[in-house]
């Protein structure tokens, strides 16, 4: 695509490298810059020296989703640019203060892992262990909140298409006249975006249905039928409306393995059916393999075929046998 360049940044994170966008048509448009490092900044400015600019020169930061890898560096670009940062509005919160955000979902969390079965001393050693990682971004003020089907001019025109699921306020930006779709880690090639739990957008005491909100986005982009894609991580997607086919294949499969899981070993845990599919799951972990198996447990819920107990504030799942009779 002309006028666009893809550019990989380094990040400490196990995912490996991210993918940073430049648009050079419409002034300088920066799309996802990376986490907040030294090696990140100088990547970037590296880059942008070799198309003959430099970070001063950045009009517009647009963001993703609100992950550090992705838009850790914004604030710094920001302070040097006076660039103008774009972001879903379900976004904004989490980018203003993701330290406080953070430590919002440490106390939501910490009795919500409990009631899911958690032993309290690995509740502990799974929420505390992000905490050296939030250094790797800084606040960032967005001044101009998105939307579905709101557009911006980088030189070609971005459409927004509203994919929450990986993360709440996950935007897509759409450029319509090439068929290709900036999909952030809403769809990826070599990996299966992880529906992370979090707070619902502007709640202090409700968590996402991250999965089969997940779902209901992905089935957003096989409607757009965007043929091309470019994501958060790894190579351009040469067949974005396979890729995201694909996913959706992969959690049906995943939801009918968890409910065997479930008929085995009933009544049981989000915790134990966790312990059951991924049994050697380094603490690291532990809070993505929880989402995606409560995840399935809730697609499961919401097609009434599974029943809750709740005994000693602990929540226990067993397939509901009463609509087979
Ligand atoms: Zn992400
Ligand atoms: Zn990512």
């Amino acid at each position: 695509m002309e006028g666009m360049e893809r550019i990989s940044i380094p990040t400490p994170f196990s995912v490996g490298r991210v993918n940073c966008y430049l648009f050079t048509k419409n002034g300088l448009t920066v799309l996802d810059p990376g986490p907040a490092t030294e090696e990140a900044y100088e990547e970037l400015e590296r880059s942008l020296a070799r198309f003959g600019y430099s970070s001063s020169d950045i009009d517009r930061v647009l963001i993703t989703h609100p992950h550090m890898d992705h838009f850790g560096l914004a604030h710094r670009l920001v302070a040097e640019s006076n660039a103008h940062v774009f972001a879903h509005e379900d976004a904004v919160e989490q980018l203003s203060d993701p330290i406080g955000y953070f430590e919002k979902e440490q106390e939501y969390f910490r009795p919500f892992l409990l009631s899911m079965g958690m032993p309290m001393d690995t509740v502990d050693t799974v929420l505390e262990l992000p905490e050296p990682y939030t250094e790797y971004q800084d606040p960032v003020t967005v001044s101009h909140e998105l939307a579905e089907g709101d557009t911006i001019d980088v030189g070609v025109e971005l459409e927004c298409l509203s994919t929450p699921g990986h993360a709440p306020g996950s935007l897509c930006y759409l450029a319509k006249t090439e068929g290709i779709m900036f999909a952030g880690d809403h769809v990826l090639p070599d990996i299966t975006p992880n529906p992370l739990l979090t707070l619902a957008p502007g709640s202090e005491d409700e968590r996402t249905r991250s999965l089969p909100t997940y779902l209901e986005s992905l089935r957003k982009v096989l409607d757009t039928e965007v043929p091309f894609g470019y994501g958060g991580h790894g190579d351009p997607i040469s067949t974005l409306q396979n890729r995201a086919r694909e996913t959706i294949t992969h959690h049906q499969e995943r939801k009918e393995r968890i409910a065997d899981l479930v008929a085995d070993h009933e009544p049981t845990t989000a915790y134990q059916i966790m312990k059951e599919m991924f049994p050697d799951l380094p603490a690291t972990e532990m809070f993505p393999g929880m989402s995606e198996v409560i995840g399935h447990l809730d697609l499961l819920e919401d097609e009434n075929r599974v029943v809750i107990s709740e005994s000693d504030g602990v929540k226990r799942y067993e397939l509901d046998t009463q609509q087979y009779e």
